[in-house]
């Protein structure tokens, strides 16, 4: 297994209560090389604090996080995160933008124009390199935040509401892009949403989530005919599932 959660809780500590409560608790579950895992939840119900646990932002108070078989004690490139809002430098262009993270990781010269030039191909923003943020759309933003990621070849990729703050056709294409690039990488993703039609439409996987204290979590595995399509009838009566899942766990 490329993740391995087991029995993972976090609390935030708090000045005025000595026994805060929990933000995730008892979390286990795995993801293998090349599966695509959406975490579905309502708004509090622990998923960013999961990813970032994942991702090693946050340390676990109890329980462990494995990654290719080693313990996450902090962030690391191998595991690429794309938050809600692209965090760009207004005064770089793309280009520098999307090379960022690989001066940082040290990469030579030659190789950072190259994983430049490829990531943002993938995203389908190589005519727009030399753009500098303030001349971008929401959407073209993201895709940046998501070529910078993509650039260091993330072994894993960790992505939290990507796309929510995005207009409807826009988040659609976002979707049918990330889709395309998981395919010709074999990436490995796990998704954070609270859109029932995403998760559905994403993933291998969908775990469930409902705020603690109650720690469960329900998952459904996802076999669909490919290519996907929207209007099939196999996502519509996923999105069914996946509702009455939610409606039966805020019911426990
Ligand atoms: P979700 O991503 O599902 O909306 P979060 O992981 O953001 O949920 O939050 C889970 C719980 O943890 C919520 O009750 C939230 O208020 C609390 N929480 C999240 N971040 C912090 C923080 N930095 N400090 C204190 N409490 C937090």
């Amino acid at each position: 297994m490329l993740i391995d959660v087991a029995d993972v809780s976090k609390r935030y500590p708090q000045p005025h209560l000595a026994n805060p409560p929990a933000a995730v608790e008892n979390i286990s579950f795995s993801i293998a090389a090349g599966e695509f895992v959406c975490i579905l939840g309502p708004s509090g119900c622990g998923k960013s604090t999961l990813l970032n646990l994942i991702a090693g932002f946050l340390a676990p108070d109890r329980g462990s996080i494995q990654f290719a078989g080693k313990p996450v004690t902090g962030p690391e490139p191998q595991r690429g995160v794309v938050f809600q809002e692209a965090t760009l430098f207004p005064w770089l262009n793309i280009r520098r933008n999307v090379e960022l993270g690989l001066k940082a990781a040290g990469t030579d010269r030659e190789r950072r124009q190259k994983l430049v030039d490829e990531s943002l191909a993938l995203v389908g923003l190589h005519a727009s390199r030399y753009a500098y943020p303030h001349q971008l759309s929401g959407g073209m933003k993201q895709r940046v935040a998501l070529a910078r990621v993509l650039a260091l070849k993330p072994r894993l990729l960790l992505m939290d509401e990507p796309f929510s703050a995005l207009d409807a056709d826009t988040r659609e294409h976002l979707q049918d892009q990330l889709l395309k690039i998981c395919a010709s990488r074999r990436q490995t993703v796990l998704f954070v949403t609270h859109s029932v039609e995403e998760a559905a439409y994403l993933a291998d996987r969908v775990i469930t989530m409902r705020p603690p204290p109650t720690s469960l979590y329900s998952e459904i595995r996802i076999h669909r005919k490919q290519p996907r399509r929207r209007n099939a009838k196999e996502l519509t009566m996923t999105i069914l599932r996946l509702r009455s899942l939610l409606k039966g766990l805020s019911r426990c």
